[in-house]
């Protein structure tokens, strides 16, 4: 499984990142960590990124780009990874597009945590205020002033990637304000959803359409109305015809059994 969580800083990812890891054995590809890494050991990339990441602005996308990139080789991420904190940015969704395609994969979701920013910058504030009174070490872009300018980048260059993945019909949002283990049991349920919609549709579905189809309630439908009246996204994952004749029904006629002899 490959996930994508989005959602503004301090809306939870982190935390939901970690339970999805213990449910499903994923790899959690927390951007914000690597480059934290980076910049500790003193890399290139960590020189390059610390003075952006101090003033809370984004590091340039082919920076992060080719951190995911490599990160994705790696062999523990190949049972599925949940990407946090990236893409950001349109060109960096548009580069994992292509880098997924490019090593054969896909994503299978991206779960957007839907939080009120008045509320979610009270939440910060407050634990901010709680770990600086328990003498507890704060990150060094837990700060008010900085958050501010964490989620104006967020509003400008992050949330247009709502509509992305909406288009993409890649797009489950929850409600980020709930409690931990609700947002993580919502998660959950946006999941099956989506493995729901890639298995057929179970027989059973079809028989309110008989009952009433032998109480005479509707008539006929020709195969052309059947077809289009299916529901789209069941319709957009049917393969096209060219594929789907290979697998059709074998011939039976008197002429298919005289062609069998022959070979
Ligand atoms: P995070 O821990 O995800 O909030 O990230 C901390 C900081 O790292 C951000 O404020 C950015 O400066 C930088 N960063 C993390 N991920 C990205 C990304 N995908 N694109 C650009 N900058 C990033």
């Amino acid at each position: 499984m490959r996930l994508i969580l989005l959602g503004p800083p301090g809306a939870g990812k982190g935390t939901q990142a970690q339970h999805l890891v213990a449910k499903y054995g994923l790899v959690q590809l927390s951007t914000g960590d690597m480059l934290r890494t980076a910049v500790k050991a003193g890399t290139p990339i960590g020189r390059q990124a610390q003075d952006i990441m101090a003033q809370g602005a984004l590091v340039p996308d082919d920076v992060v780009v080719s951190i995911v990139e490599q990160r994705i080789e790696q062999p523990d991420a190949r049972k599925g990874f949940i990407l946090d904190g990236f893409p950001r940015t349109e060109p960096q969704a548009e580069a994992l597009d292509r880098m997924l395609a490019k090593h054969g994969l896909a994503l299978d979701a991206v779960i957007e945590l839907k939080v009120d920013e008045v509320a979610l910058i009270r939440r910060i504030e407050s634990r901010i205020a709680e770990m600086t009174a328990r003498g507890e070490t704060l990150r060094p872009d837990d700060n008010p002033e900085l958050l501010h300018r964490r989620l104006a980048a967020y509003r400008a260059q992050t949330e247009p990637l709502i509509a992305y993945y909406q288009r993409h019909g890649m797009l489950r949002t929850v409600d980020g304000m709930a409690p931990i283990p609700d947002v993580a049991r919502q998660i959950e349920q946006a999941l099956s959803g989506s493995e729901a919609l890639a298995r057929p549709a179970p027989a059973a579905k079809a028989k309110p359409r008989a009952v009433a189809k032998k109480a005479g309630k509707i008539g006929k439908k020709s195969k052309t109305q059947r077809k289009t009246s299916r529901n789209p996204a069941q319709t957009a994952r049917r393969r096209p015809a060219a594929k789907r004749r290979p697998n059709a029904k074998p011939e039976v006629g008197a002429k298919a059994r005289r062609r069998n002899r022959r070979r």
